[in-house]
């Protein structure tokens, strides 16, 4: 017998997930702004939490997540019955695949859109769909043109990465609108929380049918070694997402951190103001040496140069002082690094070695 064993088609057009760096050969001291992570880690209620929760680990965790869903629904005024959480947003993004895009079924994602849509469409048998952006923001228009009798999920990150675009309420509206009837928008917010007063879609997930969001415990909250994401959605697409839940998919430290966080709206306002302050520095510093980037509403800013070649020189240098960002070539953008905004010295360090790069080109 010959053996022949082969995998679903998509799968092998996969593309392996490449993740921001984290060391550079023959460096210490060396300043991680590859992925997005705060620079202060979680909050100090999270650590106590894992503590606390390290003597339990011999017990499954809970199935229904109840108290964390719960502490999510009184802290962002939700109805907790609504609300899934995920190993990472990213779980959150494989069950909305996993349950509708099977067979073929498309997937929209925008040009410069998070990987994991299209690694997900593909992972579950459905057709990735590309959509051009209107200069590194997302094109409503471009959008509802792509949509067919096929189309299973539109997904669109606001604020967007590697971007850090926004796009508006009326905009968003408009998108749910004319969407069609099988189809469901999935608004990711994991920068959510960097916006001030910004709820990323969550009223109009209770006002609708056809609308999810997505969000994540990775960014502002510190957590992302713990995996823990959460989605809200109609209760018809929840009940349906359970299903293909793992019963215990988080564990025990990571549910107790995420509850200890969320509960943390100190926390949380104050990595927003901190960020805010120093990307805004960031940025500005950067435009006046000639590299500049569109105004971003997260904790990273798109730095254009004037080339790919020039872009990837530049994060030679940087990589050589210890500082590692992220190349987005991946995401159709070779001229751009994504620099994650990090405490100030890290922001004055690295708009200094940026300073000497450009000085040396010059
Ligand atoms: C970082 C990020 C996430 C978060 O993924 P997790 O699985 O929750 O860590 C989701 N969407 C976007 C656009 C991101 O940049």
């Amino acid at each position: 017998m010959t053996i022949a064993i082969t995998p679903r088609p998509t799968i092998m057009e996969i593309s392996l997930y490449t993740g921001g760096a984290s060391s550079a050969a023959g460096k210490s001291n060396v300043v991680k702004l590859s992925s997005n992570e705060n620079p202060f880690g979680p909050p100090d209620g999270s650590k106590e939490a894992v503590v606390r929760a390290v003597h339990e680990m011999h017990r499954y965790p809970p199935t229904d997540h109840a108290a964390l869903r719960q502490a999510i629904a009184d802290v962002h005024g939700l109805d907790a019955e609504r609300i899934i959480c995920g190993v990472g947003s990213d779980e959150i993004i494989h069950f909305l695949c996993q349950s509708y895009a099977g067979d073929g079924g498309e997937v929209i994602h925008t040009e410069h859109g998070f990987a994991m849509y299209r690694i997900s469409a593909l992972a579950n048998g459905g057709t990735p769909v590309q959509v051009t952006e209107r200069e590194r923001v997302t094109d409503v228009d471009a959008i509802l043109a792509a949509c067919n009798d096929r189309t299973r999920l539109v997904f669109i990150a606001n604020p967007n990465n590697p971007t850090g675009t926004m796009i508006g309420q009326a905009e968003i509206v408009r998108l749910a609108d004319g969407i069609p009837p099988q189809a469901i928008l999935v608004l990711d917010g994991a920068y959510a929380e960097y916006v001030e007063g910004f709820d990323a879609g969550a009223a109009m997930v209770e006002a609708r049918e056809n609308v999810v969001m997505t969000r994540t415990f990775s960014k502002i909250y510190g957590l992302g070694g713990l995996r823990v994401g959460w989605g809200y959605a109609p209760r018809a697409i929840i009940d349906v997402l359970n299903r293909v839940r793992g019963p215990f998919n988080l564990s025990t430290p990571a549910l107790a951190a995420a509850e200890a966080a969320v509960r943390d709206t100190d926390f949380v306002a104050r990595c927003r103001a901190e960020n805010a302050r120093c990307r805004d520095w960031m940025a500005n510093a950067l435009a006046e040496l000639g590299v500049p980037s569109d105004t971003s509403t997260a904790n990273f800013v798109l730095a254009r140069f004037t080339s790919p070649e020039e872009a990837n020189a530049c994060d030679e240098h940087l990589v050589s002082e210890g500082i590692l960002v992220r190349r987005v070539a991946g995401y159709n953008l070779p001229h751009c690094l994504r620099i994650t905004v990090g405490d100030e010295s890290a922001c004055r360090r690295t708009v200094h070695a940026i300073a000497q790069f450009k000085a040396g080109t010059a």
